[in-house]
C-alpha cells in the first residue's frame, strides 16, 4: 500500500516524528510535487537572474535564492555585482519600490494556491509602476492528476495539502474519489493529523469506498476562502505551465490577465519564452518529485549533493524532499531504507 501525499511540509512532519517507522509493514508514504520551489521552471529563474544583471532589483522567498537556474542561482548573480534582495512577503517588495522610485523592481512570484492569494492582493491594489511581477505560481489539482498518469508509480490514495486546501476548500478535489476512484484525505500538519490522514485512507481502501474525507476540520471548509478564490480569480487566469523536470501540464499555472499587463515583467522586459536546463547532470529531482524514487537512491545524495552543496533544488528547498532527508538522514537511519 502507498499513500501519496503533495506537500513538502507534510514531508517534514513525517520525517521529523519519524512517522514511517510506525506504520504498518506494507504501508508507504511518497512525496508527490508538493515543494514549490522544487518545481519552478529553471527557465523563471534565468529569466530574473538575466535581469538582476541588466541592473533591475529582483526580489523573492528566501527559498528560491539558491535555487540552480540554467547556468547558476540569483545567489551565483548576487555574487556578480546583481542586486538580488530576499522578501518575507510580496509587501516588502512593493514597499522596496515605493522608498526607491529610481530603481526598477521585478517581484519573482512562486507558490502554490497559498501564496498566490497575497499576489492578487496587491496586482489589484495597484502595484508602483516601477515594480512588475514574474508570476510563476502552479496549482495543486493539476499535480495531483498528473501523480495518476503516471504509469508506474503506483499508489492507492491521495493525503491532500492542509494549507492549499484552506484556501481552495474539499470542493477542488471531488473529481479525484468520482473519476478516478482514488481516495483522499485532507490532512493537517500535527504528526497525529498526518497519522490520522494516513489511517482514514487505509480504511477507505479497507472498506473499498473511495471518497473525500476531511481530517483538517478545524482549518479547512467544503468551499475554502471563498474571499481569496475570488482575488485569484480577478488578478489571474488559469494556463498551461511547465513544471521542473515534469514538462507541461495543462491549466497547472497562473497568469496576470491582461488587464493588468503593464505588470507583467515577461512584457515589460520582453522576455521570451524559453525551456531552461531543469536537471543539472546527476540530478534525478524529476523523478524524486513524482516519488518514482527516494533520496537515498540518488547517487549523489549526501555525497556530492548536501544541503550545503546542493546539486537540484529538491536539496535546496526546505520543502524539497532530498533536503528533508538529508536533515533527518541521522536521526531517521532506521527508516531511510528503499
Ligand atoms: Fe538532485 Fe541532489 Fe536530490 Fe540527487 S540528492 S535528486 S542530485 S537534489
Amino acid at each position: 500500500m502507498k499513500i501519496c501525499h503533495v506537500c513538502g511540509t507534510h514531508e517534514w512532519v513525517i520525517a521529523h516524528f519519524g512517522l514511517r517507522a510506525l506504520l504498518p509493514e506494507g504501508v508507504d508514504v511518497i512525496a508527490g510535487p508538493g515543494c514549490p520551489v522544487c518545481v519552478t521552471p529553471a527557465a523563471d529563474i534565468d529569466s530574473v537572474i538575466k535581469l538582476a544583471l541588466e541592473g533591475v532589483v529582483i526580489t523573492t522567498f528566501g527559498d528560491i535564492f539558491r535555487v540552480p537556474g540554467s547556468n547558476g542561482s540569483l545567489m551565483d548573480a548576487k555574487a556578480e555585482g546583481g542586486d538580488v534582495r530576499v522578501v518575507y512577503s510580496i509587501s516588502d517588495a512593493v514597499e522596496m519600490a515605493r522608498k526607491e522610485p529610481n530603481k526598477e523592481f521585478v517581484f519573482l512570484a512562486i507558490g502554490f494556491e497559498t501564496t498566490a492569494p497575497s499576489t492578487a492582493v496587491e496586482v489589484l491594489r495597484g502595484a508602483p509602476e516601477n515594480l512588475s511581477f514574474l508570476i510563476s505560481h502552479r496549482l495543486i489539482p493539476p499535480a495531483m492528476e498528473l501523480m495518476l498518469g503516471v504509469g508506474d508509480v503506483r499508489f492507492d490514495g491521495f493525503i491532500a495539502p492542509g494549507h492549499v486546501s484552506t484556501i481552495i476548500g474539499l470542493k477542488a478535489y471531488e473529481v479525484f474519489p468520482k473519476a478516478y476512484g482514488m481516495p483522499v484525505v485532507v490532512a493537517g500538519f500535527e504528526p497525529l493529523d498526518v497519522l490520522v490522514g494516513i489511517y482514514m485512507v487505509l480504511r477507505q481502501v479497507r472498506e473499498r469506498r473511495p471518497r473525500l474525507e476531511n481530517e483538517y476540520k478545524r482549518a479547512v471548509t467544503w468551499d475554502g476562502n471563498v474571499r481569496a478564490q475570488e482575488l485569484m480569480a480577478k488578478a489571474f487566469s488559469v494556463v498551461d505551465g511547465f513544471w521542473r523536470g515534469l514538462g507541461k501540464l495543462p491549466r497547472s499555472a497562473l497568469d496576470l490577465r491582461e488587464e493588468f499587463s503593464k505588470w507583467d515583467a515577461r512584457r515589460r522586459y520582453g522576455l521570451k519564452p524559453q525551456r531552461g536546463r531543469d536537471l543539472l547532470p546527476g540530478c534525478q529531482c524529476h523523478l524524486i518529485i513524482i516519488g518514482k524514487i527516494k533520496p537515498i537512491e540518488c547517487p549523489l545524495f549526501l555525497r556530492a549533493c548536501r544541503p550545503d552543496s546542493p546539486k537540484g533544488p529538491c536539496m535546496v528547498s526546505f520543502e524539497g524532499t532530498c533536503r528533508i532527508w538529508a536533515k533527518h538522514a541521522l536521526m531517521e537511519s532506521t527508516t531511510l531504507s528503499v
